[in-house]
């Protein structure tokens, strides 16, 4: 692509902002995100293994031709941003998950934390049949 990439992007970078959160572990976890993800314009998604949330809110200096109007005195997160790996290269990035909806999450920790039920549960219920077993051989 001739030029700056940024020239041909909507500078999509600076229509959002993204923080950290605890990975959910338990129902009340996913409980609280669920709430989050009840507002509009907020999305979350995993990368990495690593959760975040994304709000869909425009930079107040972002001008309308798509440039920084405090270029010169940018702060220093998007002066780390580089093009190599930035948001304009794909939609989905290298997300693992991206929840855009309260339904979507629902189900998915409903699989999540049964899954975790089960792993949870499977060595307990094997420990009996092998008491059973060793008393049946008469051990
Ligand atoms: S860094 Fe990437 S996403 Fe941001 S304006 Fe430039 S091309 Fe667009
Ligand atoms: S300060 Fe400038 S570069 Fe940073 S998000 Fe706002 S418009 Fe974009």
């Amino acid at each position: 692509m001739p030029g700056i990439l940024c020239e041909h992007c909507t500078a999509v970078c600076c229509r959002y902002i993204a923080l950290p959160l605890d990975n959910p572990e338990s129902a009340a976890d996913y409980e609280d995100i669920r709430w989050f993800l009840l507002h509009a314009g907020v999305s979350v998604f995993v990368e990495d293994g690593d959760w975040y949330i994304a709000f869909e809110t425009k930079c107040r200096h972002l001008q309308p031709d798509q440039r920084c109007a405090i270029y010169a005195t940018r702060p220093k997160v998007c002066r780390a941003y580089s093009t190599e790996e930035c948001d304009y290269h794909s939609g989905d990035y290298g997300w693992q998950q991206h929840f855009t909806s309260p339904e979507h999450l629902e189900a998915y920790a409903r699989a999540q934390l049964s899954a975790r039920r089960g792993k949870r549960q499977s060595p307990r219920r094997r420990a009996p049949a092998a008491g059973v077993a060793r008393r049946a051989a008469g051990r």
